[in-house]
């Protein structure tokens, strides 16, 4: 029996790892209904709350009505419509950079970047936190391929040292799953030196960091020499969905030579780029939402200390509680629920062993009330499992 799919599930099940989608049956906002039950959420990645807003929605509309709906092609065909163009220059304003480019996903960027810049002989350097998809772009592009520390610019520092061909170092801004950000000045600071590269995936930054939303890149204040390849991802606090990468116009332009998942796939609707471009206009105006932001993840690891929770070094949306075994997280996921709370447990592989946890984000959507009713379910749920029997 050469697929034995039924004894793969059946041992992932046993193990507490099997996956469940929950079905979603509201718009994206703190109140939700999934499965049928109403519930509290805290655990989208729309941190500034523009996923279901009135005038997000309103901009997709008027430009499905202008538009159409399909792409209809790749960009280099005939799918590179004016919305796209007009959005890859509002994020390259964003940013900084000269140029940015759109993309469908920030996975397909990831592949996209990675593979177009380095390949057999050249290397490629990664913190071993790393998104998914940087992981998976670093070993489908043919260079050598190596993990770094966990933000540690030191032992980024001795792989650099063995390094050979062109040397693309790649980390997250936020690291998606921890909450905690990249000391980019050194890892920049380690990587010049070597006349390698940084890249940096800013998936979780963008909106939330920066004096303007434009990041952990804006918040350090580095420049483009420092981060050559920046990548944000829109389906995050832009709300919307897709991906850029800003940079040089060389950069940009090699891209969209070289770059297969930017080549070979069909451009996002435009009408979901006038939505972006709607949506990029609060993330950079309204600053009321990263303020309000900010004062929830201070009323939210306050009162977490305060319970005795384990937090992990984090001052952004991305609060998690660690809790190490997985079927342990579960059952805290499984209490939430019951009292009417939605706080995912993220489980390995997409975390280390041992390391499962709840995944807490929060967003300019939710009230300092909302917050208050997630620390006291936590606290009642925390209480009630210590008194239970191991479930481990
Ligand atoms: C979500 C995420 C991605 C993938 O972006 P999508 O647009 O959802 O494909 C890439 N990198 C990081 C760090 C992410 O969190």
């Amino acid at each position: 029996m050469p697929f034995d799919l039924a004894a793969r599930l059946a041992a992932r099940r046993a193990e507490n790892l099997y996956r469940q989608r929950p079905l979603l049956e509201s718009p994206q906002g703190p109140e939700v209904v999934v499965d049928g039950q109403p519930l509290l959420a805290f655990c989208s990645n729309d941190y500034l709350g523009l996923a279901n807003h009135p005038q997000v929605i309103e901009a997709w509309r008027a430009g499905a009505s202008r538009w159409g709906v399909g792409g209809g092609a790749s960009h280099l065909v005939i799918g590179h419509s004016g919305p796209h163009h007009a959005l890859e220059e509002a994020l390259a304003d964003l940013t900084g950079r000269p140029r940015a480019l759109l993309f469908t996903t920030g996975y397909m960027a990831n592949l996209g970047a990675v593979t177009a810049l380095v390949g057999q002989g050249d290397t490629v350097l990664e913190d071993r936190l790393n998104h998914a998809s940087l992981l998976d772009a670093g070993l489908l592009s043919g260079a050598r391929f190596s993990r770094y520390l966990h933000n540690d610019a030191s032992s980024l520092a001795s792989r650099l040292e063995k390094a050979t061909g062109n040397t693309l170092v790649v980390t997250d801004g936020v690291f998606s799953m921890d909450g905690d950000i990249a000391d980019l000045p050194a890892l920049a600071r380690e990587t010049k030196a070597k006349g390698a590269w940084l890249m940096v995936d800013d998936a979780h930054g963008f909106g939330p960091l920066g004096a303007h939303g434009g990041g952990i890149v804006e918040h350090f204040g580095l420049s483009q020499e420092d981060v050559p390849v920046l990548v944000g991802t829109l389906g995050k606090a832009f709300g919307t969905a897709g991906a850029f990468v800003a940079g040089s116009e060389e950069l940009i332009e090699s891209l969209i030579q070289f770059a297969r998942p930017y080549i070979y796939t069909t451009s996002q609707p435009p009408a979901l780029a006038c939505a972006t471009l709607k949506s990029l206009e609060l993330l950079r105006s309204e600053h009321w939402r990263r303020e309000h932001l900010q004062v929830l993840i201070r009323q939210f690891r306050q009162g977490a200390a305060q319970i005795g929770l384990q937090l992990m070094d984090s001052f952004t949306p991305i609060q998690p509680i660690l809790i190490g075994d997985a079927g342990r997280a579960m059952r805290l996921s499984q209490m939430l629920r019951e009292r009417g709370l939605m706080v995912t447990a993220i489980r390995p592989p997409t975390v280390p062993a041992g390391s499962a946890r709840l995944r807490v984000t929060l967003t300019a959507a939710h009230s300092e009330a909302q917050v208050r009713r997630l620390l006291s379910a936590l606290a009642d749920c925390f209480a009630q499992l210590g008194a239970e029997p191991s479930h481990a």
